[in-house]
């Protein structure tokens, strides 16, 4: 059947997750395709090889994704790019496509393009940003709708890619939809059926350039939204984002809070979620949800994230019961504050993937009192905030890693007071060592929390693998 893209010149800019996935869809879509790749390494070439024997063109070591003005210019005859996500809007190539008046997609635009395709139900999305959050939203809310007998699935940055979702065989009524700044960035048609920015904290401003710059292409996730905006009632900055956006007339702004919720609002209530945003007279009534018990584990951010995943669901008709039901049924993925252990009345909690200041702030927010274990790579960052507003609950501080200075240091301005254990070791028996530290410093009813604020690579292959190593750990003090 002739597509939009039949006889199209297409460069996908970038192999790898996105890359091959968009070149291989395209080209079935009957579009000249041509992948232009910086790296030549097994991997690339072995994603090459099999492209080409589909009849895509592949350049690779082509220099596209360089920085510097000596990059390949657009390979002859572009009418249209698709872009890998993460690649820097600062990119010679870029400069090149809007010289030439050639727009510039991600995939999630191409996705977003692709719904519908080939008479397929073009399935609704429920979009999710945000600093932190995203993933155990997406997943919270894929639970829900599930359990409302939807067909649906998390996707995007996690589990099924979104190409796939919307040229798959599997048909889907509304989909729950993970998206990054940088998708978002070079998704310029989206239109979400309701989207959230959880929360927003200066995360990736090498990418975007500014705080403005990420802020903005966050808030991107509500342009054209049609039944309900969801932002935030703590962070300013989201509720700032939905008044700037250019929504569908009718949609509402919609509130969540920890605390007690006003008109639409969701929020909680003596331990309840309750919803007083998608009720009949919402200036009088009020639906409950569930539980707080009911969202694993209760942390506060946690239910945070739950209310925001509870918000979409309603703004798509979910009823009360299927929400309270989705929430039971969801279990968090792995080293996002996972109990890993009990041992002589102490709680190891593992939240490896509280990688920057704003995640680890949330979970020391969790727990009371803490023994800390920190460190590994900045990225940057600044500990002194973070540092200040956990001081009072923190029962001692162990330090690893690479920047592990910057932490120390911050403890001794803004919590003199608490003992500090300074690794200097980067080998595997590092983490066994941090641990044994921590039990040494913790007492009866304390966790010991492994919130990093920091990124894992100088010691770890990425977050999963430095989770793995403290479980065990903890695991052998239980022996
Ligand atoms: P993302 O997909 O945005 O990285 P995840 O759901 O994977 O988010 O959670 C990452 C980390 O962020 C968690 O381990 C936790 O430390 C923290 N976190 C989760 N939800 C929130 C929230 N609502 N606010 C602040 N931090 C959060």
């Amino acid at each position: 059947m002739p597509s939009e893209f039949s006889g199209k010149h297409v460069t996908v800019a970038g192999l790898g997750v996105s890359g091959v996935p968009a070149a291989k869809v395209l080209h079935g879509l009957g579009a000249h395709v041509t992948v232009v790749n910086d790296g030549a390494d097994e991997r690339a070439r072995t994603q090459a090889a099999e492209l080409e024997a589909l009849g895509v063109t592949v350049r690779l070591g082509d220099g596209a994704a360089s920085d510097s003005g000596s990059a390949a210019g657009l390979p002859e005859g572009t009418e249209l790019i698709v872009t890998a996500p993460g690649w820097k809007p600062t990119k010679p190539l870029f400069a090149a496509a809007e010289q030439a008046g050639v727009p510039v997609w991600g995939d999630v635009e191409l996705a977003w393009r692709l719904r519908g395709h080939g008479g397929r139900k073009a399935a609704p999305w429920l979009a999710v940003t945000g600093t932190n959050g995203k993933t155990t939203t997406v997943q919270m809310l894929a639970s829900i709708l599930a359990a409302a007998g939807l067909r649906t699935a998390a996707v995007g940055n996690i589990g099924v890619s979104l190409l796939d979702a919307v040229t798959g065989d599997t048909e889907y009524d509304v989909l729950a939809v993970e998206l990054s700044s940088y998708q978002l960035h070079w998704a310029p048609s989206l239109r979400a059926h309701s989207a959230v920015v959880l929360n927003l904290a200066a995360d990736h401003l090498d990418w975007h350039g500014s705080m403005e710059a990420y802020a903005a292409d966050k808030g991107r996730v509500y342009e054209g939204n049609q039944v309900a905006c969801v932002y935030n009632v703590a962070d300013r900055a989201t509720e700032d984002l939905v008044r700037a956006a250019d929504v569908e007339e009718g949609c509402r702004a919609v509130g969540f809070t920890l605390g007690t919720p006003g008109p639409s609002q969701l929020g909680v209530v003596e331990g309840l979620l309750v919803d007083r945003a998608f009720v009949e007279d919402r200036h009088k009534n009020a639906q409950e949800l569930a539980e707080v018990s009911d969202v694993n584990p209760p942390a506060p951010h946690n239910i945070a994230n739950a209310l925001a995943a509870a918000a979409l669901a309603r703004a798509y008709g979910v009823p009360a019961a299927a929400v309270r039901d989705g929430l039971r049924a969801f279990t968090p993925d792995a080293h996002r504050i996972a109990h890993v252990a009990d041992v002589d009345g102490v709680a190891y909690v593992d939240d490896s993937k509280a990688t920057n200041t704003h995640a680890a702030e949330a979970s020391l927010a969790a727990y009371e009192p803490i023994v800390w274990i920190a460190g590994g790579l900045a990225k940057g960052a600044t500990f002194d905030g973070l540092v200040e507003g956990a001081a009072k609950r923190l029962r001692g501080a162990v330090l690893i890693g690479a920047d592990r200075a910057l932490i120390r240091e911050a403890l001794a301005r803004h919590a003199p007071e608490v003992p500090v254990v300074d690794l200097d070791r980067t080998d595997t028996g590092a983490m066994p060592q941090a641990v044994r530290e921590a039990r040494r410093l913790a007492e009866p009813g304390d966790t010991v929390l492994l919130a990093p604020a920091c990124a894992s690579m100088d010691m770890f292959t990425n977050y999963n693998k430095r989770g793995d190593a403290f479980a065990e750990a903890v695991r052998e003090l239980g022996a």
